[in-house]
């Protein structure tokens, strides 16, 4: 990749993180399954949501760091690139036309499980217009934002966070809930990065903290910024519509233990036998009749069987018996005498390795 090198050209280290909850919970658990059926997929399956999912400590609440102006070629993917290696999410307020003018930065944003809100068309002193004017500035960009990352935005950062009551008025009009912030990094102030990461310092349960998707001292100061947060206790959320206050995002924590016990479940149930039942030939009577149930890709597995309307099992052989499930015994078939019932369909029968 190309950086710019504001003077300083050694090469930036970097690090790699696995993805989230569901890439963690499929891995661990499709691997868990195959190997050792529901036990180990099961096993797998929680271990890798969990692990993939959420290591941190949310006790001390969540904040939101948001990043006005962009997307942009220079700061944009090195701002999520910070973000996805800590777990860790934001929001973001492009103006409608950067959206409109960087539509695959605006895919990455929404791919990164970034909040989008809406900033303006091109980041004007909104207090000084007409109100149709506001108007046009607004819905332009929910319609370029729609466009580029199919999201319509639910939150308004106004420029400058200059607010008066046709911007008021507007905004709610087209369902956006005007935001400003608690703590300003002051980075479009030229603040360095270690003042940038201080200001974060002082951010609290619900608060949010006002960054840009321009300044490199921004991106210098994440890293740090989401360290200090996790060190706290404190989670990135997404800021609430509602209340203007920072929240857990939608789904979010949830993630790792769904992928686990689904990641789990699957793998194990998928995991690694299969039976066939055949009724015996010859072996019908009036009121049972005789199937061998025959597995094969495991040596140690546990069989079910599910007896039809009218159809009991009456006995089994080279198989240890619990009530419809059978375990091996050192064969890979066994045989079961049903009660037909009148019914001599062979009962279908699904297997799983032990
Ligand atoms: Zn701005």
């Amino acid at each position: 990749m190309t950086y710019y090198s504001g003077g300083n050209n050694t090469v930036p280290s970097a690090s790699c993180t696995a993805a989230g909850g569901n890439t963690g919970g499929n891995t661990g658990g499709n691997t868990g399954g195959n190997t050792g059926g529901n036990t180990g997929g099961n096993t797998g399956g929680n271990t890798g949501g969990n692990t993939g999912g959420s290591t941190q400590n949310c006790s001390a609440g969540y904040v939101g760091l948001t990043f006005d102006d962009g997307p942009n070629s220079g700061t944009t993917n090195q701002i999520i690139s910070a973000l996805k290696a800590a777990n860790a999410t934001a929001t973001v307020f492009p103006t409608g036309q950067n959206a409109q003018n960087n539509a695959s930065l605006m895919q990455a944003y929404k791919n990164a499980g970034l909040q989008i809100g809406n900033h303006s068309w091109d980041h004007p002193h909104l207090v000084n217009m007409s109100q149709s004017d506001v108007q046009s500035q607004l819905s332009r960009t929910q319609q370029a934002i729609q466009n580029t990352a199919g999201v319509t935005p639910t939150v308004f950062r106004p420029p400058y966070g200059e607010v008066n009551g046709t911007v008021n008025s507007v905004a709610s009009g087209l369902g956006l809930r005007v935001v400003t912030w608690d703590v300003d990094s002051n980075d479009w102030n030229n603040a360095s990065s270690s003042s940038i990461r201080s200001a974060a310092q002082r951010l609290t349960n619900g608060q949010t903290m006002l960054m840009h998707d321009w300044p490199a001292a921004t991106v210098q100061a994440l890293p740090g910024i989401l360290q200090d947060l996790q060190s706290r206790n404190l989670c990135t959320g997404h800021i609430s519509a509602s209340t203007g206050r920072a929240v857990a995002p939608a789904g979010g924590s949830t993630g790792g233990n769904t992928g686990g016990n689904t990641g789990g479940n699957t793998g194990g149930s998928t995991g690694s036998c299969t039976v066939t039942g055949t009724a015996v030939a010859g072996e019908s009577w009036g009121d049972r009749f005789n199937v061998t149930y025959t597995v094969s890709g495991a040596s140690n597995w546990s069989v079910s069987v599910n007896p039809g309307s009218g159809q009991s099992v009456q006995s089994s052989w080279n198989a240890t018996r619990s009530g419809n499930t059978f375990t091996s015994a050192g064969n890979n078939s066994f045989g079961v005498t049903f009660y037909s019932g009148g019914n001599n369909t062979v009962p279908s029968a699904t297997c799983t390795a032990r």
